[in-house]
């Protein structure tokens, strides 16, 4: 079932502002609570330990010093020690490790990590935020030398020197999500030859397989190489020194340099050792202010789970948005305000060698895990501005809404521009209830080089409403070779001599006024086109004219990416 989280009231235990609030790890969620605490309380003291020797560093900001898009390391520090202490009054503590949390005393154990001698801190408040760290699977020669994860400046400085010391010409990505993308782009950026392994058959796991097609088409067009649907065994020194990365499959691929991208574990040490619940994604449970098992005791950032405000589901969501606006959270909390956190919609993008791809809310493979049934697609393909305007590139849309409310739960999109304004428009909607309606209705910004008259968004909103009314009754793709319908492609012949549905037969939109009555009426007909819209306007004329027509939305162009992706026939 599909519900959204509901605000809390004010929360009873918060009885006074503590006087001394502890935060562990001092980057997006520690050090945005430190900073909103120090805004709303002059008085509190607060002290942020950070095991690494920076905080409030821009992590997102590393694959592009890797790939030398940033030049200057500096640039990654968003704050130092000094201005927290200048502007802010905060006293950070660097390459200072917490290592054990005494619940019972509110004390925690801290290491100085240069000399390693431990000293009790006491608190009145905790605020733990450590991140997740990446997953090293213990698989032999993931710890050789010139195999990275991403997580800190200093790995990202480690790669930069590794590719110049070794003259690095060829590396591999293991995993194809947010983060093994964007090394791609970087090491590509440097001239690198780059295979991505992936244990799925597809690269970002948000998207729905066949939204992944055109980005999986990108990078093969990139010279990136794409190994899918394996994972890895082993990783070898050669002969030379270079590493080869063995799959499960056997596959063998020689790298100079090997990154692992394959996810992130929350880090629940100090919490487990403590006794704070964790749940069952693997992060440490949080109620809507952030506060853990422990009343005196908060939690923010990768480490904690959160709630999916569309399916209800808990997850773990490690994105800097949702950590800073914890971190928030935490701190009014502590201050004794009321403020909750509304759970996550997973509102996401990265860029991939030029192309942008986005999503909000749920994906399809997510509704049917959750076991949601009472749903509708549409797929799109506007263009991201006026067509008569030159430069005009596809966005491929595909917006997922609740039936028979027609409220939105979710939307991808895959496309050269414009894409992420259109997610975020539809993020915004599904933060407030919206429905395929209010997307129709929006009033969004248009001028010949930034959109259209009709937005993709209110296009998206149009063509749900169509469905949802009846309009526009889709036939599902999936069935395509179960159906006993009529399969008519309305495209002009040259169109369909260079590809079409399996037994479709050619009628174009532009004869169809003059030649309907060769159709049958006694069965149904499905059409389809190049992206739409002509089967759109002909599926009109036919039902108008007593047939029965559905679309098959998003026409010959998502029927390629469905079947690419293996889930047509
Ligand atoms: P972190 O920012 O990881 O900070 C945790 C800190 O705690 C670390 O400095 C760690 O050293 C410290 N720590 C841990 N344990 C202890 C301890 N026991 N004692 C003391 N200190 C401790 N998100 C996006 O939304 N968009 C992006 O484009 C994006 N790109 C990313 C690219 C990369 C390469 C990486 C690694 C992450 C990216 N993220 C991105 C994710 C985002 O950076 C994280 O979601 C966010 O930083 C989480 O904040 P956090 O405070 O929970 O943890």
């Amino acid at each position: 079932m599909i519900h959204q989280t509901e605000p809390q009231s004010t929360d009873s235990r918060n009885t006074g502002t503590p006087r001394r609030v502890l935060i562990v790890g001092g980057v997006a969620g520690g050090a945005s609570c430190a900073a909103r605490l120090r805004r709303l309380d002059e008085s509190v003291e607060i002290v942020m330990f950070d095991r690494g020797r920076y905080v409030s560093f821009a992590n997102c900001g590393l694959p592009y010093y890797v790939g030398n898009i940033i030049l200057d390391e500096r640039r990654l520090l968003v704050a130092s020690r000094e201005m927290f202490r200048e502007r802010f009054n905060i006293e950070v503590q660097t390459e200072t490790e917490v290592t054990k949390i005494d619940r019972n005393a509110r004390t925690i154990t801290v290491r100085d990590v240069r000399t390693s001698n431990t000293r009790m801190e006491r608190y009145e408040a905790l605020v733990l935020s450590p991140g997740a760290a990446p997953i090293r699977p213990p698989l032999p020669g993931v710890d050789r030398p010139g195999v990275f994860a991403v997580r800190t400046i200093p790995d990202s400085r480690r790669i930069r020197s590794w590719i110049a010391d070794h003259s690095a010409k060829t590396a591999v990505v293991v995993g194809g999500g947010f983060i093994g993308l964007e090394m791609v782009e970087n090491l590509v950026h440097r001239d690198l030859s780059v295979a991505i392994l992936e244990k799925l058959p597809q690269v970002m796991p948000p998207l729905d397989p066949e939204m992944a097609i055109p980005l999986m088409e990108h990078l093969v067009a990139k010279g990136v190489l794409l190994h899918l649907g394996d994972g890895l065994a082993r990783i070898e020194e050669r002969d030379d020194g270079g590493l080869v990365v063995v799959a499960e499959s056997g596959g063998r691929l020689p790298a100079d340099l090997v990154i692992l991208a394959i996810g992130v574990r929350p880090e629940t040490m100090l919490a487990k050792d403590a006794g704070l619940e964790i749940g069952p994604r693997g992060g440490i449970v949080v109620d809507a202010q952030m506060r853990t098992s422990d009343p005196n005791i908060w939690a923010v950032g990768d480490v904690v789970e959160v709630q999916d405000v569309l399916t209800g589901q808990e997850m773990v969501l490690p994105l800097a948005g949702p950590a800073n606006r914890q971190g928030r959270v935490a701190a009014e909390s502590i201050a004794g305000r009321a403020t909750h956190f509304r759970g996550v919609q997973a509102t996401a993008v990265v860029g991939v060698l030029g192309l942008t791809v986005a999503s909000t809310g749920a994906n399809e493979k997510g509704l049917r895990r959750a076991g949601v049934t009472s749903f509708q697609r549409v797929y799109l393909h506007p263009g991201h501005h006026a067509g008569y305007y030159p430069g005009a590139h596809a966005i491929h849309l595909k917006l997922l809404f609740a039936v028979p409310d027609g409220r939105v739960l979710g939307a991808q999109a895959v496309g050269l521009e414009g894409v992420e304004k259109r997610i975020d428009v539809i993020a915004t909607a599904i933060q407030f209830n919206g429905t395929v309606h209010d997307l129709a209705k929006a009033e969004l910004c248009y001028a010949p080089q930034f959109g259209a008259a009709k937005d993709p968004v209110n296009l998206a909103g149009m063509l749900a409403q169509n469905v949802l009314n009846g309009d526009m009754p889709v036939a599902d793709w999936l069935e395509l070779d179960r159906t006993d319908a009529l399969l008519l492609d309305v495209r002009e012949p040259d169109e369909f001599a260079c590809g079409h549905v399996p037994n479709a037969i050619n009628l174009p939109l532009s004869q169809l006024r003059s030649r309907y009555v060769e159709l049958p009426k006694d069965r149904d007909i499905w059409v389809c086109c190049a992206v739409g819209q002509r089967a759109y306007f002909a599926a009109r004329f036919l039902t108008q004219h007593g047939y029965r027509s559905l679309n098959l939305s998003g026409g010959y162009t998502t029927y390629k990416a469905l079947k690419a992706a293996g889930l047509a026939p």
